[in-house]
């Protein structure tokens, strides 16, 4: 029996991805086979299907999260009819990922879905919220609290900032949302951000340090906004840093380390323990409102997350992409 899957291929001298029906021999290696009901679009997404250096073999699957149902397990973990849901590991890089009606892949890397979430809420928050809440482990591991002062998040209209914003004003904190794109500050105090900083107050080659503006950061974009964030960052805050959305540099000096005893934490997801995503996962049930995410979805069909990958690279899309995979 056939089932249709997005796949990625050389062509040319470029990259297609084209909607392909496949049989469950082309699914590669696994001891759980998923019927996947949703999967999401994220900036590695965008870079994946344009043929930058993340897929490691061609054809390949795209897609780094899944979400669905256990159709058929060797794994005493897992049984026929569980819901759960994978981010990361090597889907869309040495595995076939999410943008296929059926997955299959080793049970270490299933994570139960949490009850509060259907398949469609994980993946509305997909890598992107759980690497958002990776961050506020991170945050909380430092030492910040609300009380400690403000806090910013970078790249805010992207997936891990605006549900970074939504979880840190849920959890008390007074949030400063950095964004090129002030027309959606209404948007962005819809989440939660109390105020908005224009994020070209940070993009330039800045200081080696400057006046304290906040107590913590969670930032995904890197080079010189992340240079100026440390350097703003009152002294013993605490600054996250999962992307690269400006840049993969970091122009920054040692000052804000050595005279404000700053703590940079490193976040990666896609080889984060199963300890540490279970964490993760059980505090996005606790402290996400998976209502609060409505505003921030867009829903699309296999066959546009092409179109959707170009975009998200151009930093034209808001929020979350989910893709009904079934639809
Ligand atoms: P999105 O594309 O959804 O969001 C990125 C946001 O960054 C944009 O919406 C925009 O926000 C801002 N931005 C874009 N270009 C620039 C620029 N040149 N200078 C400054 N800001 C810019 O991506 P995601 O939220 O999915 O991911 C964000 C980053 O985090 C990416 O680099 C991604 O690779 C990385 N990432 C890393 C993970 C990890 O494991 N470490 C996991 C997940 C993501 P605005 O318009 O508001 O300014």
């Amino acid at each position: 029996m056939t089932f249709r899957a997005l796949i990625t291929d050389k062509d040319g001298e470029g990259y297609a991805t084209k909607l392909t029906n496949i049989d469950q021999a082309d699914l590669g290696e696994g001891d759980v086979t998923i019927s996947v009901e949703y999967s999401t679009v994220n900036y590695k997404d965008g870079l994946a299907l344009n043929g930058k250096r993340i897929m490691t073999s061609y054809p390949m699957i795209g897609g780094i999260d899944l979400a669905g149902t256990v159709e058929a397990s060797d794994s005493i973990n897992f049984q026929p009819g569980d819901k759960v849901l994978v981010n990361g590991y090597g889907l869309s890089q040495t595995h076939n990922g999410g943008y296929s009606e059926k997955a299959r892949v080793p049970a270490e890397w299933v994570i139960p879905l949490p009850e509060a979430f259907s398949t469609r809420d994980a993946m509305a928050i997909g890598t992107a919220g759980y690497t958002a809440m990776l961050c506020i482990l991170a945050l909380e591991h430092g030492g910040l609290t609300p009380a400690s002062g403000d806090v910013l998040v970078t790249g805010a209209n992207g997936g891990v900032g605006s549900i970074a914003i939504s979880i840190l004003s849920g959890l008390g904190y007074n949030v400063l949302a950095s964004t090129g794109r002030p027309s959606e500050a209404e948007y962005l105090k819809s989440l939660g951000a109390a105020d908005i900083v224009d994020r070209n107050t940070l993009s330039e080659p800045g200081r080696p340090i400057g006046s304290e503006k906040w107590a913590g950061a969670v930032d995904s974009v890197g080079s010189h906004t992340l240079a100026n964030v440390l350097a703003q960052t009152k002294y013993e805050g605490v600054v996250a840093a999962c992307g690269l959305a400006q840049g993969m540099d970091l122009p920054a000096s040692v000052a804000p380390f050595i005279l404000r005893n700053v703590t940079l934490a490193g976040i990666d997801s896609v080889n984060a323990g199963r300890a540490k995503r279970i964490e993760a996962w059980g505090r996005l049930a606790k402290d996400l409102d998976p209502a609060k995410l409505e505003s921030t979805i867009s829903e699309v069909k296999l066959e546009e997350v092409p179109e959707v990958a170009n975009a998200i690279l151009a930093g034209k899309v808001r929020g979350r992409t989910v893709v009904n995979v079934q639809g």
